[in-house]
Formats: C-alpha cells, sequence, structure tokens
C-alpha cells in the first residue's frame, strides 16, 4: 500500500522544506498519517469529526484478514435457500407498514400485520426487523405503527451511518503493475479544508483481484452521496484528474468503462454501515437490538431487531449481520419453548 500525496500539496512543501531541515521527516510522517486518517474515515463513512475516539476501540477485528467471498453472498446464501420450503421467501416485496401491539377483538387477532406496498398483508407472531440503521433513520417514524418506543428511538437517533461508495474503473491498457498494491490517497488537512468537490471523499484505490484491468475507487463521507449526483463521465473525468495530480503523470489514460455503487440514494439502504457517532454508546447499540416490548414471562415481544448495528463489537460488517440474525433467530427458538409454541398459546391458555 502506498501513500501519495497530491503534487500541489508536494509543492508547497517542497518551497517549506528549504527553509526547515527536518521537513522531509516530518512530510513523509504527515503524508503517512494523513492516508491512514483517510482510510479511517472511509472505513467509518463519515467525518471523523464526528466519529466518538472513546467508542472507537469498541469495534472488535476478528483473526482472519479479509476474506473475499468469490461468488459473493449469494454463493453463501444458495445452500441455505436450498433448504427452505418452496414460496416462503417473498422477494421484491418492500413493507410499507408494520401494525404491531394491537391484537384484534378479544385479543385474538395475530401479534402483527405487516402490509406491503402492493397491499398485501401477512400476519405474524413475530416480525424481525432487519432493515438497516440508515432506513430506520429516514423511515420508522412511518414503518411502524404504533410508534417505536422512545429508547429505540433514542438509539436510531445517537448512533452513527455512514455513507460509502465503490467505483470501479475499467482500463484497456492498466497503467499500474498489478499486485503492487494499492494506494491511499494521502489528503492533507489543508487540502480538506475545502470540501466543495466530491474527490475528496477519494481514500483508497485498490486492485481487483482476479482482474488486471479494473481497479475499485473507494468514495466515503457526504462526498459519496454527492458522487452518486453526477453522470458516469463526470465521475470518469474527476477520479482521472485526481489520480493524474497524486501521481505526477498527466498521461494516465481515462478509463473505457465505469460501474459504482449509489447506497446513499437506494431507498432500502440509505447509506452503508454505522458507526459510533461522537454520543453513541455500546448501550444504543443494545436498544437498537432490544425487542419490543421487552420480553417478560408472560408477554412475548412482537417486534425484533436484527442487523450489524445491533451488534455491539462487529457493527457495519457482514458477520455483525449474521451474529445479529442468528442471535434472533436463538431468541425465537427460546420464545417458542418458553409458550410451548406460538406467543399466542399462552394467552389460549390461560382463557381455557
Ligand atoms: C461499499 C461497502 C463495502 C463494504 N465492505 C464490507 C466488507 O468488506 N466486509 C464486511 O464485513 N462488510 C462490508 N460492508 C458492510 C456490509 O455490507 C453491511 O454491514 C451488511 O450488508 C449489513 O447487513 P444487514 O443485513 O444488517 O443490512 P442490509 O444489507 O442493509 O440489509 C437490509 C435489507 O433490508 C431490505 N429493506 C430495506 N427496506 C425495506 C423495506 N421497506 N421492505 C422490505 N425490505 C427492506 C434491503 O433491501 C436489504 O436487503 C460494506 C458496505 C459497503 C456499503
Amino acid at each position: 500500500m502506498y501513500f501519495l500525496a497530491s503534487k500541489y500539496h508536494e509543492g508547497v512543501l517542497q518551497a517549506r522544506r528549504r527553509v526547515a531541515s527536518g521537513a522531509w521527516r516530518r512530510y513523509d510522517a504527515a503524508r503517512v498519517m494523513y492516508g491512514l486518517v483517510n482510510a479511517v474515515r472511509c472505513r467509518c463513512g463519515d467525518d471523523l469529526s464526528l466519529v466518538s475516539a472513546d467508542q472507537f476501540g469498541s469495534y472488535v477485528e476478528i483473526p482472519g484478514g479479509n476474506v473475499r467471498v468469490p461468488l459473493g453472498y449469494v454463493g453463501v446464501l444458495a445452500p441455505l435457500l436450498r433448504d427452505l420450503p418452496d414460496c416462503c421467501v417473498h422477494y421484491c416485496k418492500p413493507v410499507q407498514l408494520v401494525r404491531w401491539g394491537v391484537p384484534g377483538p378479544g385479543g385474538s387477532g395475530p401479534a402483527a400485520v405487516v402490509r406491503c406496498c402492493d397491499g398485501e398483508e401477512f400476519p405474524a407472531d413475530y416480525v424481525l426487523v432487519t432493515v438497516s440503521l440508515g432506513v430506520l433513520k429516514a423511515q420508522a417514524d412511518r414503518l411502524f405503527c404504533p410508534a417505536l418506543p422512545a429508547e429505540k428511538v433514542e438509539a436510531i437517533d445517537r448512533l452513527g451511518y455512514g455513507l460509502a461508495n465503490k467505483v470501479f474503473l475499467e482500463y484497456k491498457r492498466p497503467f499500474w503493475v498489478w499486485r503492487e498494491g494499492g494506494i491511499r490517497l494521502a489528503w492533507s488537512a489543508e487540502e480538506l479544508s475545502d470540501r466543495s468537490d466530491w474527490v475528496k471523499g477519494l481514500c483508497t484505490v485498490e486492485e481487483m483481484a482476479g482482474s488486471q484491468h479494473v481497479i475499485c475507487a473507494w468514495v466515503a463521507g457526504p462526498e459519496a452521496s454527492a458522487m452518486e449526483r453526477c453522470t458516469d463521465e463526470e465521475v470518469a473525468d474527476a477520479v482521472t484528474r485526481v489520480l493524474r495530480q497524486f501521481t505526477g503523470d498527466p498521461s494516465l489514460p481515462y478509463p473505457c468503462n465505469v460501474l459504482r455503487s449509489k447506497w446513499c440514494s437506494d431507498p432500502f439502504f440509505c447509506g452503508a454501515y454505522s458507526y459510533m457517532a461522537l454520543d453513541s454508546t455500546v448501550g444504543h447499540q443494545c436498544d437498537l437490538g432490544a425487542p419490543v416490548p421487552s420480553v417478560s414471562e408472560l408477554t412475548a415481544p412482537v417486534l425484533l431487531f436484527a442487523g450489524e448495528a445491533t451488534c455491539p463489537g462487529h457493527y457495519s460488517t457482514v458477520h455483525g449481520a449474521r451474529l445479529s440474525g442468528i442471535r434472533e433467530a436463538e431468541r425465537i427458538v427460546q420464545l417458542t419453548k418458553q409458550f410451548c409454541g406460538p406467543p399466542r398459546a399462552l394467552a389460549d391458555r390461560r382463557r381455557n
């Protein structure tokens, strides 16, 4: 991994170097630090001024490093889906409203009803909500009736949700030496003080495993959202300008193809992943994942919550999302044992 400063910045420093003798080393150290800071910014998806330094350590790095899933997650899910009964997963069925906590006349109705945007309704004993924290921030007030309790709303407000996108650039003739590693763009604090251009959100440029023609640039923070509003041509143009500026090579070619994610404007994601904001705590992550109403001996919860943001220590990751799903599946198993079947059973037994 290389740390590259922009040539503009280098020019300024060369001038300073003539004045100060130790500037060379300071310059190199600063360049490494800027590169690392920008990489952390990319990992959080927001300005570091909004990220909690105290809570940063609550993230647990799991051993084994990054693993590339060759077929993507479709390949991971396929064997699980094969074991499910036919037609029990409904695709392309956005949920409009979850009605909960209001059983029908005589308490005989379902604990919850999930209404989809196409009008179809599904009665349910439990509703496991796994929409992203971004979706909850944007839509929780109209997604649930009655509204979510105060602790849940506070957790949704206080936890941070970052923005990030990947921009894949394909080149006819690659200009980099394959397997030499990616680059971290070491924007200086001075350069980042002017944020009118979305390219300041560019953090790293990585090679793609398995392709010698494609590189992937990461854009993070509010700039990730601004990038989505540009055309492919504008993005190709801007990234090329930055790569030329940072490498000092004005002959670097334009990509022949651009493919990019648009997680921020996608209403089913509304961003990338959660982070610990200045006033976030692990307690907020626990509150976000807590069942509603809370579990007691006599009453079962109706709404359960999973997803990466509900997983202390592993938030912002796929393994966090997976662990939280297993946690809630296990909760349903335990509740089913506790109530000897669906949660209604207890009330029904009492009545009889
Ligand atoms: C650019 C980028 C790179 C990443 N890289 C990594 C990485 O290298 N390693 C890693 O571990 N993690 C990575 N992540 C994070 C990882 O992708 C997420 O943490 C993970 O996908 C979260 O899973 P989730 O199930 O909690 O939420 P999501 O993946 O957001 O799933 C929520 C689901 O809810 C659905 N939904 C939303 N609204 C509705 C509605 N109204 N009705 C019905 N369905 C709805 C959505 O369509 C979606 O399918 C990355 C994320 C991004 C954006």
